[in-house]
């Protein structure tokens, strides 16, 4: 499903006999370069997307940069990109190995996300408490170092499963306009369900920050994947795992709750490469967002 996006993102409108026409020279083109040199356009998986992530396998020691910034590249050729929600259409993937350099144009879709306009609310009169500000930067950069690590583990490869049963109720990308102020759009995937409800890894990784009482994410759990992927869970009703742990896919690492700024119980499951915030909804394949109970 995912494959089929990309390909209608690169091959619009194409008509068949045309697609199969594009695809003969491409593989022509791919076959030519890997006779000279093993250095052709790479296959990329995954949302060529606003907030999509996408990745790929070249030579060992080949050189990768995205837009003229470099990217990690595994031991077996492994890297992977991310697109930012306001990502423009138009980016430039380069392989450098051998001393030869090949680039592609890739491009990305541009996305609609729910804004919502909000007006005539009376002017917010609410001043945090002083004390909130330090509290706040102590666990800003808590949250930081959990995403710092940019470790050589696959486990953001072997795909992910949503962290939880339960309705989707927020959305990546949606933003809310307030009094025409826009706010800073909702970066995650909101599940909601009972308090309790067990929250799992969606992926394998280790655990890189477990608190249980983070002001506005409440308990919160950041997963490190590998090569700067991590996962991260807010409003968790009980943490439990320690940083240092290393959980495997769908293992239980703590239940939902409502804790933090939180309306109701539910969990917020984000995606990042580094302090890049990807969709994790983009990551889950046929998945309709209902209960799933
Ligand atoms: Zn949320």
């Amino acid at each position: 499903m995912i494959l089929s996006r990309i390909v209608a993102a690169i091959l619009p409108a194409s008509p068949a006999p045309l697609r199969t026409m594009k695809k003969l020279v491409i593989s022509a083109l791919c076959l030519c370069l890997a006779a000279s040199l093993p250095v052709a356009a790479v296959d990329l998986h995954g949302s060529l997307t606003q907030g999509g992530m996408a990745w790929g396998q070249v030579a060992p020691g080949a050189v990768v940069s995205l837009d003229g910034e470099t990217v990690k590249v595994g031991p077996d050729g492994h890297f992977v990109i991310g697109f930012a929600r306001e990502a423009v259409a138009s980016h430039t993937l380069t392989v450098t190995r051998a001393g030869k350099t090949e680039s592609q144009t890739l491009t990305v879709a541009a996305r609609d996300f729910d804004i919502e306009r909000v007006n005539g609310l009376p002017p917010k009169t609410v001043t945090p408490p002083p004390e909130w500000a330090a509290r706040r930067k102590t666990e800003t950069a808590r949250v930081a170092r959990g995403r710092a690590l940019n470790s050589d583990a696959l486990d953001w490869l072997a795909g992910f499963v949503r962290p939880a049963e339960g309705r989707f109720s927020g959305f990546y990308g949606s933003q809310r306009i307030l009094n025409g102020e826009p706010r800073s759009p909702h970066y995650g995937l909101d599940i909601a369900g009972p308090t309790g409800t067990p929250i799992v890894a969606p992926a394998g990784g280790v655990v890189t920050l477990a608190a249980p009482d983070f002001l506005l994410e409440g308990g919160i759990v950041i997963i490190d994947h590998g090569f700067g992927v991590t996962s991260t869970l807010f409003h968790m009703n009980t943490v439990d795992v320690k940083e240092g742990d290393r959980v495997e896919q769908g293992a239980r690492i703590g239940t939902i709750g409502a804790t933090g700024r939180a309306s109701g119980p539910h969990v917020d499951w984000r995606i990042n490469i580094g302090s890049l915030r990807l969709d994790p909804q983009l990551l889950l394949e046929k998945d309709d967002g209902k209960d799933k109970k």
